[in-house]
């Protein structure tokens, strides 16, 4: 009997299409979904040429793959990846690589990988980004576990993964344990604050312009050929352009303003706190998004909070040339924000995390692919220890030459009573960054006062407190 070289548990939107990106590249997979419906439908549209072998069983499953298996869960992160390994565990045996490919929270994986060491099953936490179609064409992958694993894993992952614009393949060994869920969650809080970002500079040009959908589009695309080349801009560009057959109007507009969440942002939001990493732009974005899915309060409260009245009198030329020259500078701040995050949290966790790696890996196939990821994936090869991205040489140029555009296009935002909580913290972020003092100091003597907390003084060693009355 055949055996295939890996098998594919859970065959929803990515399992299926994952399962045929390795076929493709001349693996034998072998594939089980709990509705068995799912798997039988899979073999009969790939047909009986394709290197597939659909399995009706777990032990089934197991039997038909070469030793050690690796398989790969691509099922509902949380309890069903839980139940899936109760039910795996009787038929592995020690060697065998068990990948969980779902967004997994990094401490689950951290739980899980712990649980599965004592039996020698390596448990590999792989992040994977690219959504439907990157999960069949290519994705950009991020896994993490044990080296070992890593190194059986590594020549299937490198034939399925995307591939940068120099050939190479956007995927990496991550670091230990939860590292690659770690990473894959920071991604998705990076994406949460750059699709912000994008939003707020769609709502100020549509409310300060006037533009119609397909007029921003143009200019969105246009911009796409520049420094903001990148796939959220590109598809921006095309959700601007689509109309609604049955409407004839650009079906944006049509869309409830509502945004949904699956955790992933929030998450990295949290985990920032814990670890105390500044990544405000990233938690604006969280927010924006729940306070958008409070539709009918605004609804209510349009009504009766007022606002300024005033519409935009300026060049709107010169109001575009500001506003791509600000997206650009805040999405290099909320992209230091993030890779700030994975630093801290390197050294928090021991991951050994490589920041020019991660960058170099979302290049290509990942939903935040940029122009700008080749200048970071630089700017950390040139100096590994960057403390912080926005000292990199070619950052601190860009903004030099970007930040007064940013503070413009906020004052007209303000002006106009335009939310740009996303664009404002990126702002707040970066002159907290460059300011030598803060006014922290008076927190401190606030501490005192109240708490009896001490502070420390520029002008001599020690711990001191104040009577302050
Ligand atoms: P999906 O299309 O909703 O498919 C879910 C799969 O999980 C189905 O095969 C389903 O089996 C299985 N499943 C759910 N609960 C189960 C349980 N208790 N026991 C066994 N199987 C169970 O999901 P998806 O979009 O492929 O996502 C899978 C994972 O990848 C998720 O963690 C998701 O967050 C992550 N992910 C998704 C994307 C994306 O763009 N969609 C991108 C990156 C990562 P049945 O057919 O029997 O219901």
């Amino acid at each position: 009997m055949r055996k295939a070289n890996i098998g594919v548990v859970g065959l929803g939107v990515m399992g299926h299409n994952l399962a045929l990106n390795f076929e493709r590249h001349g693996y034998w997979v072998a594939v089980y979904n709990r509705t068995a419906e799912k798997t039988r439908n899979m073999i009969a549209s790939a047909g009986p040429e394709r290197r597939l072998i659909g399995t009706f069983s777990l032990e089934e499953l197991c039997a038909n793959l070469e030793r050690p298996r690796r398989i790969l869960l691509m099922v509902q992160a949380g309890q069903a990846v839980d139940e899936m390994i109760t039910s795996l565990r009787p038929f592995l045996q020690s060697g065998d690589i068990l990948i969980d490919g779902g967004n997994s929270y990094f401490q689950d994986t951290e739980r899980r990988h712990e649980t599965l060491k004592g039996a020698g099953i390596l448990y590999v936490g792989m992040g994977i980004s690219g959504g439907e179609e990157g999960a069949l064409w290519g994705p950009s992958l991020m896994p993490g576990g044990p080296l070992q694993a890593w190194e059986s894993l590594a020549p299937m992952l490198r034939d399925i993964a995307a591939k940068a614009e120099d050939g190479e393949p956007c995927v990496d060994y991550i670091g230990p344990r939860g590292a690659g869920h770690y990473v894959k969650m920071v991604h998705n809080g990076i994406e949460y604050a750059d699709m912000q970002l994008i939003a707020e500079t769609y709502d100020l040009l549509k409310r300060a312009l006037g533009l119609s959908a397909p007029q921003l589009a143009e200019i969105f695309a246009e911009w796409n050929q520049g420094e903001l080349q990148s796939y959220l801009i590109q598809i921006t560009a095309e959700v601007l352009r689509k109309i609604d057959e049955e409407t004839g109007q650009p079906l944006v507009d049509l869309i409830m303003d509502e945004a949904q969440q699956k955790g992933t942002g929030k998450w990295t939001s949290q985990n920032a706190l814990d670890i105390g990493a500044a990544v405000p732009t990233i938690s604006a974005a969280v927010d924006m998004r729940i306070l958008s899915a409070l539709k009918q309060e605004r609804v209510q409260a349009s009504q009766v909070l007022r606002g300024p009245t005033q519409t935009f009198r300026g060049d709107p030329e010169h109001l575009l040339h500001l506003t791509r020259k600000a997206l650009y500078a805040s999405k290099i701040i909320a992209y230091a924000q993030g890779m700030g995050l994975l630093r801290q949290a390197s050294q928090e966790y021991g991951y050994n995390l490589k920041l020019d790696r991660l960058a170099a890996i979302w290049r290509a196939g990942c939903i935040i692919r940029a122009r700008l990821l080749s200048d970071i994936t630089l700017a950390y090869q040139r100096e590994p220890g960057l403390v912080n991205l926005l000292l990199a040489p070619v950052f601190r140029e860009a903004l030099a030459s970007h930040h007064n555009a940013l503070r413009e296009v906020l004052k007209i935002g303000l002006d106009l009573g335009i939310p740009m909580m996303g664009m404002s913290t990126a702002l707040a972020y970066y002159d907290a960054y460059r300011s030598a003092r803060l006014p922290a100091n008076l927190i401190q003597a606030q501490r005192d006062y109240f708490g009896a907390h001490t502070y420390r003084r520029l002008d001599r060693e020690g711990i001191f407190h104040t009577q302050w009355t």
